[in-house]
C-alpha cells in the first residue's frame, strides 16, 4: 500500500515538472489556444504546493481535494475546473485514509477521468487531456490486472500518456478553445494531454 507521503511526493514531483515545462506548454497553447496553459497550471501548482506546505494532510483523500480545491480557485478557462474535478474526484474517491492499495489508486485515477468527462464532455480524438488520460487509465488498470505492481504498472501508464500526447498532434480539435481553430487546429500537439503526460511521469518519479 502507498502512503499520503509517497502520494504527495508524486503531487510535488508534478508541481515541479509544470513549473520547468511552464514555457513550453504556454507555447503548445500559443499555437492552438490563448497561451496560457503553462502559466494557468504552474500558477495553480504553485498555489497547490504552498497549501501542503501550510498544513501537510494527514490523509489521501485531503490531499487531492486540497489540491483540487486551489486549482479550481487559482486556475481560470478550462483546465482550473478540469484539472481542479481530476484531483477533486481522486481525492473523494480516495476517502477518509492515510494508506491507499494499488487497485484504489487506479481506481481514483480512473474516476478522476470520469470526473473531466462530466465536466468537459470530451471523447477519444477530440484533441483534449482526455486523449492522454484515458489510456494511462486503461494501461494502469490492465498492468494490476495482469499481476504487475503499482510502480511498474505506472510507468505503463505513464508511456500510454506519451503515446496519447502524440497522438493529439494529428487530430481535430472539437472541444475547448482550440475547436474554433477547426483544421488549422491540425498538426499541433495539445497542451493539456501534455500536461497529463508530465502527471504520469512525476508518478513514475515518486517512490511507489
Ligand atoms: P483555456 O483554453 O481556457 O485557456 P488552458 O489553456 O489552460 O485553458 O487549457 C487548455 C487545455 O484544456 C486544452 O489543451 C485541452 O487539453 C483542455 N480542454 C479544453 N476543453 C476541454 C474539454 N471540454 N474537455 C477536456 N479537456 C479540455
Ligand atoms: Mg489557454
Ligand atoms: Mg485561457
Amino acid at each position: 500500500n502507498v502512503t499520503t507521503a509517497v502520494l504527495e511526493q508524486w503531487v510535488r514531483r508534478f508541481a515541479h515538472l509544470v513549473a520547468e515545462n511552464r514555457d513550453y506548454l504556454t507555447e503548445l497553447d500559443a499555437a492552438i489556444g490563448d497561451a496560457d496553459h503553462g502559466s494557468n497550471m504552474d500558477r495553480g501548482m504553485r498555489a497547490a504546493v504552498a497549501a501542503l506546505d501550510a498544513s501537510p494532510p494527514e490523509t489521501c483523500g485531503a490531499l487531492f481535494s486540497k489540491v483540487g480545491m486551489t486549482l479550481v480557485s487559482t486556475v481560470g478557462g478550462a483546465s482550473g475546473p478540469l484539472f481542479g474535478t481530476l484531483f477533486l474526484r481522486i481525492g473523494s474517491t480516495l476517502g477518509d485514509d492515510a494508506n491507499a492499495a494499488p487497485l484504489e489508486v487506479a481506481a481514483a485515477l480512473r474516476a478522476g477521468l470520469g470526473g473531466v468527462v462530466d465536466r468537459g464532455k470530451a471523447g477519444p480524438g477530440d484533441k483534449t487531456m482526455y486523449d492522454a488520460l484515458a489510456p494511462a487509465v486503461e494501461a494502469l488498470d490492465e498492468a494490476l490486472a495482469a499481476g504487475t505492481d503499482l510502480a511498474a504498472g505506472l510507468k505503463q501508464a505513464r508511456d500510454a500518456a506519451a503515446a496519447g500526447r502524440d497522438a493529439t498532434t494529428p487530430m481535430l480539435a472539437r472541444k475547448g478553445r482550440a475547436s474554433y481553430l477547426g483544421e488549422r487546429s491540425v498538426g499541433h500537439q495539445d497542451p493539456g494531454a501534455t500536461t497529463v503526460a508530465l502527471l504520469l511521469e512525476a508518478a513514475t518519479e515518486a517512490p511507489f
